[in-house]
C-alpha cells in the first residue's frame, strides 16, 4: 500500500485543496495507529469509515457511549464491525463525574435549562473525547459544511494544540454523501430512513418533518444558536461561566 509522503511543509490551506481519500491516505500513512476516525455512524461518518477502512483496513475507529445512545447505533456498530471486521473502540464517560452530575442535577437534566443541557454533554462527550484525543496525534470527523451555519467554514484540517482535526467531506454536498454510500453499499444507521437525518442521543434526537433543516431534530427544544454541545463550537459570554460553574460542582470532590 503506498500511502504518500506526509506534506511536513503544506499548511492547513493546501491541505484544504485536498480530496478527501488523498488526505486519508496521508495521514494514515504518517501517523498509523496514532490517527483515528471519530464517529457516530451518521452517513457522514460511515463515508469516512468506507474510505480509511479501504485504504488501511487496521485504520482505528472510536465512538462515544455517552450511556443515553438509542438501540439503533449499537446496531450499525454491529452492521460496521461484520461487514468490515473492523474494531470499534468505545470511550464511555467517567462513571464517577456521571454519579457526581446524576446525583445533583438528575438524570434528565438536559431539560431543565440549556446550561444543564451543555453539562451533561461536557460529562458524556467532551470530556471522553479529551481523554481520547490526549492518545492520538490526528483524528478524522465527518463535519460538512452544509450541515449547520456553525459549520460553514469547517477546514479540512486544522492543527489545534499540536493535533490534527480533519474533516476530509467538509466541502461534500449531501448528496455526494448519498452517492458514495449507495455505490459502495455502506451500511446505514436503522433511524435515517425514518426521519432521522441526524442521530444523537436518543433523548436529544427526534425525527425531522419534510423541509426542515437536517439539525433541526436536535435539542429542539432550544432556541437557535445554542445547538452546538462543545464538541466543535466553544461556549462563549455568560453561557460559558455558567456551565463552568456548574462543572465545577460537579467535579468539586475530585479536585
Ligand atoms: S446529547 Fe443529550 S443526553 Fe447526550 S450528552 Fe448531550 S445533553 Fe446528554
Amino acid at each position: 500500500m503506498d500511502m504518500g509522503t506526509f506534506p511536513i511543509t503544506l499548511d492547513p490551506t493546501h491541505l484544504d485543496g485536498l480530496p478527501a481519500d488523498h488526505l486519508l491516505r496521508l495521514f494514515l500513512g504518517h501517523f498509523g495507529p496514532g490517527f483515528a476516525v471519530s464517529t457516530s455512524f451518521q452517513r457522514d461518518g460511515l463515508v469516512i469509515i468506507d474510505m480509511a477502512l479501504r485504504i488501511d483496513p487496521a485504520t482505528r475507529i472510536f465512538t462515544l457511549d455517552t450511556g443515553r445512545l438509542p438501540q439503533e447505533t449499537y446496531e450499525i456498530m454491529e452492521a460496521v464491525r461484520a461487514k468490515y471486521g473492523a474494531r470499534i473502540e468505545l470511550v464511555y464517560p467517567d462513571t464517577a463525574e456521571l454519579e457526581s452530575m446524576t446525583t445533583r442535577f438528575g438524570p434528565d437534566l438536559f431539560r431543565h435549562s440549556v446550561a444543564q443541557r451543555k453539562l451533561c454533554c461536557q460529562i458524556r462527550k467532551v470530556r471522553p473525547m479529551e481523554r481520547k484525543l490526549a492518545e492520538l496525534d490526528a483524528y478524522a470527523v465527518g463535519l460538512r459544511r452544509g450541515q449547520s451555519g456553525e459549520r460553514a467554514e469547517t477546514p479540512k484540517a486544522q492543527l489545534i494544540d499540536g493535533k490534527w482535526k480533519l474533516a476530509p467531506i467538509a466541502d461534500w454536498t449531501s448528496q455526494q454523501v448519498e452517492d458514495y454510500l449507495t455505490a459502495n453499499d455502506v451500511p446505514r444507521h436503522p433511524l435515517e430512513s425514518r426521519g432521522y437525518p441526524s442521530i444523537g442521543c436518543a433523548p436529544c434526537t427526534r425525527p425531522v418533518a419534510p423541509g426542515e433543516h437536517e439539525r433541526a431534530g436536535r435539542w429542539w427544544w432550544e432556541a437557535e444558536g445554542g445547538k452546538e454541545c462543545g464538541l466543535h463550537v466553544t461556549p462563549e459570554g455568560k453561557m460559558k461561566r455558567e456551565l463552568d460553574v456548574l462543572l465545577d460542582e460537579v467535579l468539586a470532590p475530585r479536585r
